[in-house]
């Protein structure tokens, strides 16, 4: 089938609901059930522009007389990368950068572990192919499967929040965390839990490997990778509270849009057949399994180009409310935006940097290079709570006191269109400006994208961690040894007395 239509997305969740329970509740049809159909539909935008004549050639690509999504592009060159960069940005324009887990994010994952086929195939336990049990094959046929239905995936990694001073097995119960229970002529049962999915409205839910995955054993049941259908029976997605309250649109710009949801997912005794076993047992194989297969270098360059445009909102957002109460003459004001023009060329030279030092990886695929991503996986997080907190200094108590719009058409009417007037806007502009400005960043949405910032891509101390494990720091250690020793400047180069 290929580039699916909103439409096509709409009925697809209608046909299989994925199993979401919200406030004490089954969601019976996500597309219509109050708390969930703003996110659907907005979802459904995304894959409306797909076929926006203005965006049709960013957003997707031709193969043998059928159009997918770019972002199932297998890239084997640094313009296939910049292209995919850009149907990354265009797609988080949409949200201004506020949706995260938009269907790309985890494409790109797919993309790449089915191009490392040998990866999984080195799995002890992967079959013959065509056996249905050849794990390699298994990867590669399921990212055919989601790329020909234009399929929404959700993903979950990390266990339950019980006890991080243990591992998955000395839980008081063996299967909270996700574990293997058996396995079966089918495939594998599998029971216990993961901490979080963002956007559970979709179609298939993706099991990866934790890359924290702690267990002494060199195998173990809580090592695995696979798919499932958010419907599969079994599988249960317990939502946080939403933060789609069904306030208009003007009242709450993003939260009545963009809450794409967080869940808690259980797996009580969920058959997955063997076709959708990607990876069983093999701690070592889990824990390498993001980086190895350069899945992680493509959902961190998604990141980067998702975040390029989160940073040039909240700037738009900023110089606006300048612009609005007349602030901008004042020094501090001045650097406080410029703190958000800093940022958001820092970010858009990453992007560039990663794009233009990339390399074809050992499968083949052109692979945005590590220290750009790194950088901008372990900066953002950093400077994100500060980009919240020059909002909230720039536009101080209007960021507040924010009538809603039924106030603006109730009795105090006049008297609103009259004091909170701006000096070049009107009260209804100057409203509708300040309640983006709080919905980025201080109502129970815009705190939930502080959070989302700070650990969406994994903890920030370890992802710290693991950056000074890996970043070669060796050349720079021995320039300043070298130069240590140095007595006396080169013939010829020293100055003259
Ligand atoms: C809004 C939001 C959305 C998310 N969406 C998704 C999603 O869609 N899919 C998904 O898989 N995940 C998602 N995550 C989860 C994200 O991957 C994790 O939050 C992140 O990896 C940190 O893990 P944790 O939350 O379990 O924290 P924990 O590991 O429990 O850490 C809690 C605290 O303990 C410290 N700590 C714990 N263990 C160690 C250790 N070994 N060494 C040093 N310090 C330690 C941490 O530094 C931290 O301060 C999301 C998270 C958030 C907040």
């Amino acid at each position: 089938m290929g580039a699916r239509t909103g439409q096509q997305f709409l009925e697809g969740l209608r046909r299989n609901p994925p199993t979401l329970y919200i406030d004490g509740e089954r969601v019976e049809d996500a597309t219509t059930h109050p708390k969930t159909r703003n996110i659907a539909r907005s979802i459904a935008g995304l894959y409306d522009l797909q076929f926006d004549p203005q965006w049709r050639d960013v957003l997707t690509f031709e193969e043998n007389g059928e159009r997918y999504g770019t972002s199932f592009l297998v890239p084997r060159s640094k313009d296939d990368l910049r292209r995919r960069g850009d149907m990354h940005k265009a797609w988080a324009d949409y949200s201004l950068g506020f949706m995260g887990r938009t269907p790309d994010y985890l494409n790109v994952n797919l993309m790449a572990a089915a191009l490392a086929t040998d990866y999984f195939n080195q799995c002890e336990g992967s079959g013959e192919e065509g056996s249905g049990r050849n794990f390699g094959e298994n990867m590669r046929r399921y990212y055919e499967f989601v790329r020909e239905g234009d399929l929404c995936l959700t993903h979950a990694l990390t266990n339950p929040q019980v006890n991080r001073a243990k591992m998955a097995s000395e839980m008081p119960d063996p299967y909270i965390a996700l574990g293997v229970v058996r396995e079966t002529e089918e495939g594998v049962i599998v029971r216990g839990a993961r901490m979080m999915a963002t956007l559970p409205i979709a179609d298939e839910i993706l099991i990866f490997p934790s890359t924290v995955l702690k267990e002494n054993a060199d195998k173990s049941q809580y090592a695995m990778a696979f798919a499932v259908p958010t419907n599969a029976p079994g599988v249960y997605f317990q939502c946080r509270e939403p933060f789609d309250q069904g306030r208009d649109v003007e009242d709450h710009p993003l939260a009545s849009r963009f809450d794409e949801q967080d869940a808690f997912v259980i797996f009580d005794d969920v058959l997955v057949p063997w076709e959708r076993v990607f990876l069983l047992y093999d701690v070592k194989l889990a824990n390498q399994a993001y980086g190895r297969t350069g899945a992680v270098l493509h959902m961190a360059h998604q990141v980067v180009c998702g975040k390029i445009a989160k940073t040039e909102a909240l700037l738009g957002v900023a110089q606006s409310i300048v612009n609005t109460i007349g602030s901008g003459q004042f020094q501090h004001v001045q650097q406080k935006v410029s703190e958000f023009i800093v940022t958001l060329e820092i970010m858009k030279a990453l992007r560039v940097a990663a794009e233009e030092g990339a390399a074809p990886n050992e499968y083949g695929v052109m692979t945005p290079a590590r220290g750009p991503l790194d950088a901008a996986r372990n900066y953002y997080p950093q400077v994100y709570p500060k980009l919240n907190e020059l909002i909230q200094l720039l536009g101080a108590s209007g960021i507040i006191m924010m009538p809603t719009k039924a106030d603006r058409e109730g009795p105090l009417g006049a008297q609103i269109a009259k004091y909170l007037q701006a000096g070049n806007a009107s009260a209804e502009e100057r409203l509708k400006l300040f309640r983006l400005a709080w919905d980025m960043t201080l109502s129970s949405f815009g705190a939930r994208q502080n959070l989302y910032e700070k650990h969406f891509f994994g903890d920030p101390v370890r992802m710290a961690s693991a950056l000074y494990e890996v970043y070669n720091k060796e050349p720079y250690v021995e320039r300043v040894q070298q130069f240590l020793a140095r007595r006396s400047e080169p013939q010829g180069v020293a100055a003259d007395d």
